[in-house]
């Protein structure tokens, strides 16, 4: 049986977010408050992405990282907000994979698996969350949600193209991202060891794949987009009242 917790990595500042407006036609202007903990039609997106981790079947415990100096406040927020599951709130730190390490040392013994999620992608619907869960436990020691690539892609040095990608080999990786406990421990561990200070990681696939696991791919879904830029937020937006549309409001 699996003992599985999820990590929400919510500790970001979101300035490419700025204000939130999305016909601001100059750069973002600075942030109102932590990208997490802004609200998506009056919820704040860490809420839902923690209602949706703590909804799927096998989670058992949602870990949060948050702001260093909003760790009450989310904590506030979240109360009623994690049906299924059990919540602890943690303070994050100043990278994306330090904010990882401070929800893994607050794990339960037990826990056997590991899903990292990020808040910045609120509207990942509970199937997604199961399905990751169900390639752990058919025994995959790492799980992303990929989706094709639509765009050409393009290496750029300098402002002048130097290759174009086959894209039909490239995927998109989404979050939730599922692990072995023991092989994202040892995935961090070795960043800490030898690699802080090198390039931005921006997911913890990317440490695992450098430890030689495989790392299984499962269908990623469109709603799972990262709220990134303000006409995200026009998106997201839309989606939940897709949503309400189709649920009447339950
Ligand atoms: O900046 P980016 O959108 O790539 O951030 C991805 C996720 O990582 C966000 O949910 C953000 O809150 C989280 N993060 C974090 N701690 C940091 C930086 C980012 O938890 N220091």
């Amino acid at each position: 049986m699996l003992s599985v917790a999820a990590i929400v990595a919510a500790a970001g500042h979101g300035e490419r977010l700025g204000d939130g407006d999305p016909t601001a036609s100059t750069a973002p202007r600075a942030p109102t408050a932590p990208k997490a903990l802004r609200d998506l039609a009056g919820v704040p997106m860490v809420v839902h992405a923690v209602r949706a981790l703590a909804a799927a079947r096998g989670v058992d415990l949602v870990v949060v990282a948050a702001p260093p100096d909003r760790v009450e406040d989310t904590r506030t927020l979240l109360r009623d907000q994690h049906e299924g599951a059990d919540l602890e709130v943690v303070a994050g730190g100043a990278t994306r994979p330090e904010s990882v390490r401070a929800a893994l040392a607050a794990l339960p013994q037990a826990t056997t698996t590991v899903l990292v999620h990020d808040a910045a992608r609120p509207l990942a619907p509970v199937d997604l969350v199961e399905a990751v869960v169900a390639a752990l436990a058919d025994g995959a020691d790492a799980v992303v949600p990929g989706v094709p690539v639509v765009d050409t892609v393009k290496a750029v040095a300098d402002g002048v193209v130097t290759a174009t990608l086959d894209r039909s080999g490239l995927c998109a990786v989404q979050t939730p991202q599922g692990f072995r406990r023991e092989v994202l421990e040892r995935a961090h561990d070795a960043h800490d060891a030898h690699d802080r200070g090198g390039p931005d990681v921006t997911d913890d696939a990317g440490l695992v794949e450098r430890l030689g696991v495989r790392v299984v791919v499962v269908p990623g879904h469109a709603e799972a987009f990262k709220v990134t830029r303000p006409l995200d937020l026009l998106l997201a937006a839309a989606v939940l009242a897709g949503r309400e549309v189709v649920t009447g409001g339950r």
